[in-house]
């Protein structure tokens, strides 16, 4: 799939569609192109020049809220990057000198800074991804208490789907 963005008449970001989406809103005048960067797609008798950023035409109100919580999602979110030391799955965890096993996903689960013993709820600001290691130090304690940084604050994903692509097309930065 050819991944293109898709901005609010507000030029605000909405989410990623396929290109087949994106042509047939071109196609029905719901969007125009936002972006001087073309992409060809070959169709069955022409070559579509397909912008990778468009824009719609009318501006449509966005619940700000409409991303539902789930472990899943804050993951997505951080990328399964360790908000307190910023390992991600591939790198290898370094203690006593050793380079230890390298981490995989399964190493990384979602903390929460308050903990919900203590009243802490699954909220989007409330919970990030940890690794294995930083989890277990924290333990029922608040980043605080243990005398643990966070990298960046938690917050609401702005754009659901996008976590999950790792190159951004270079006309997107504009916007994200
Ligand atoms: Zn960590």
């Amino acid at each position: 799939m050819t991944p293109v963005l898709l901005l609010n008449a507000s030029y605000e970001p909405l989410t990623v569609i396929t290109h087949q989406r994106a042509v047939s809103l071109l196609l029905r005048e719901r969007v125009e192109p936002a972006t001087d960067q073309i992409l060809p797609i070959r169709g069955v008798a022409s070559i579509f020049h397909l912008p990778t950023v468009v824009r719609l035409r009318r501006y449509i109100q966005i619940p700000r809220h409409g991303i539902t919580w789930s472990k899943k999602a804050v993951l997505q979110r951080d990328g399964y990057c360790c908000i307190f030391c910023g390992l991600r799955p591939g790198d290898r965890r370094l203690g006593d000198g050793q380079a230890g096993e390298r981490l995989s996903r399964r190493d990384f689960s979602v903390d929460h800074l308050l903990p919900r013993s203590r009243g802490g709820g699954d909220t989007w600001h409330n919970t990030a991804c940890a690794c294995q290691t930083c989890n277990q130090h924290k333990g029922n304690r608040t980043p605080e208490e243990a005398g643990m940084t966070l990298l960046w604050q938690p917050d609401i994903p702005r754009v659901n789907r996008l976590y999950a692509i790792t190159e951004l097309p270079e006309a997107w930065k504009d916007y994200l």
